[in-house]
């Protein structure tokens, strides 16, 4: 290569970076005008405020009339409304098919068919104001393919955390589906594990104790064994993946504790020294508790839900309701999950929102409640530097509500605009 040849081709490079380059910089600004801050420490929120995007993420966040608002931006007028962080749900299957009429409907279908049916899922819940989800368990990994195709921005949804295929053992809870795989022993479990991850995975679930939806197993048995249990732990913790626990039963629970599981879905039987240990060891729980209250039933039967389901939800209730609220009282980690479509129609909201209610029903305070859905399930995810509250540098994920949700948190209830990465995907307000 001549000298002469390489001056040009640097040329050539500055010419491109100073050209090409100049529309991204110039990229015009988004501003947020009028809204009232939540600020998710409870020292109230910061009322009339001005939020200045780039691209998809905040770069400024001010007092209007302190905070210059660029000629150039574009403006949404959020007068009065309140502003929080677009919430999280941390149990979704889009994919979910219950036992009663659905599962009969469903029978065969194709993966070309689960997967649209999973994408328009996925464009309800951003509709509802779930930015994020986190999805422990889906089938044919259909959710890993939905992931990469909203990241690409070929599908409207929300942010997505995927496990993957949910790890069941021969004759356990979600063993029995058609087409499912099992896998027992130690060695077949880390093989399934890895086989998640490499397809995409950045969780794994495991089925340690029985559930309710099918007839593996009763609820608070420990049906995997603790080598197992180990020894997934260990194979995702080495490749960086967290390993969240389908469980009911203290017993199970406190052992996959014992060897660094990061989370427990549902809990329902758990025992207040088992809470305790969670506390201590800084393992996360997913309550799940609208799978089995009373203001969900008509959501089951609605679906057709056969007796033996409805039955068996009901009988897991109470133990559910007291776990809850102990593990309130405990303060362990709670991240908000609903095991329901986040955007599902219940007591007159949806799952997720209801979810929040409970919440504050078992003895949360409305800004708890309203952490659990954002910066505590950003925790969990790890993803706090990220999202998860309303700062410089995060993603502008941003949920508009007409009331304050820090005062009663069913204004979770009346979402009015919804963005996700500084694009709205909502907006009831006319500007
Ligand atoms: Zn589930």
């Amino acid at each position: 290569m001549t000298i002469k040849n390489s001056f040009f081709k640097l040329f050539i490079l500055i010419f491109i970076l100073i050209f090409f380059k100049t529309p991204v910089a110039l990229a015009a600004t988004t501003a947020i005008v009028g809204g009232n801050l939540v600020n998710l420490d409870g020292t109230g929120a910061l009322l009339d405020s001005v939020i200045l995007l780039k691209g998809d993420r905040i770069s400024e966040i001010g007092e209007r009339g302190k905070l210059t608002v660029p000629d150039t931006a574009d403006v949404i007028n959020v007068d009065g409304k309140w502003l929080v962080p677009g919430l999280m749900n941390m149990h979704v299957h889009l994919g979910l098919i219950l036992p009663g009429k659905q599962a009969a409907e469903l029978a065969n279908e194709s993966d070309a068919a689960l997967a649209l049916r999973m994408a328009a899922a996925a464009r309800e819940s951003l509709q509802a104001g779930v930015t994020t989800i986190r999805l422990p368990g889906d089938s044919r990994h259909a959710d890993l393919a939905l992931k990469r195709a909203i990241e690409k921005g070929q599908a409207d949804g929300p942010r997505i955390f995927s496990a993957g295929e949910a790890l069941s053992i021969t004759g356990g809870h979600g063993s029995k589906k058609e087409g499912k795989a099992n896998w027992d022993g130690p060695y077949e479990l880390v093989k399934a594990a890895r086989t998640q991850i490499s397809a995409g995975a950045s969780w794994i679930k495991i089925l340690i104790s029985g559930g309710i939806a099918t007839d593996g197993g009763g609820l608070a048995e420990a049906l995997m064994t603790p080598e197992e249990i180990s020894a997934v732990i260990d194979a995702a913790h080495r490749f960086g993946a967290k390993v969240t626990a389908h469980s009911g039963s203290s017993k199970a629970t406190s052992v996959a504790v014992d060897f660094g599981l990061d989370c427990v879905e549902h809990g329902y039987f758990l025992d207040r020294k088992t809470l305790r240990k969670m506390k201590k060891n800084g393992t996360w729980l997913v309550p799940t508790i609208v799978v089995s209250q009373p203001a969900t039933q008509p959501f089951f039967v609605r679906i057709g839900s056969p007796e033996w389901y409805l039955k068996r939800r009901e009988s897991a209730g109470k133990a559910h309701w007291q776990m809850l609220k102990m593990a309130i009282e405990e303060d362990v980690n709670i991240a908000l999950g609903t095991d329901q479509l986040p955007a599902e129609p219940n007591d007159g909201t949806t799952a997720t929102a209801r979810e929040a209610q409970y919440y504050v029903e078992a003895g949360m305070t409305p800004t708890e409640a309203l952490r659990s859905a954002t910066i505590e399930t950003a925790k969990l995810l790890g993803a706090e530097d990220e999202i998860g509250s309303l700062e410089v540098g995060k993603y502008a994920d941003i949920v508009a509500l007409e009331t304050d949700p820090t005062e009663d948190i069913k204004a979770l209830r009346n979402i009015v605009l919804v963005m996700k990465g500084g694009k709205v995907y909502r907006n009831d307000l006319t500007n």
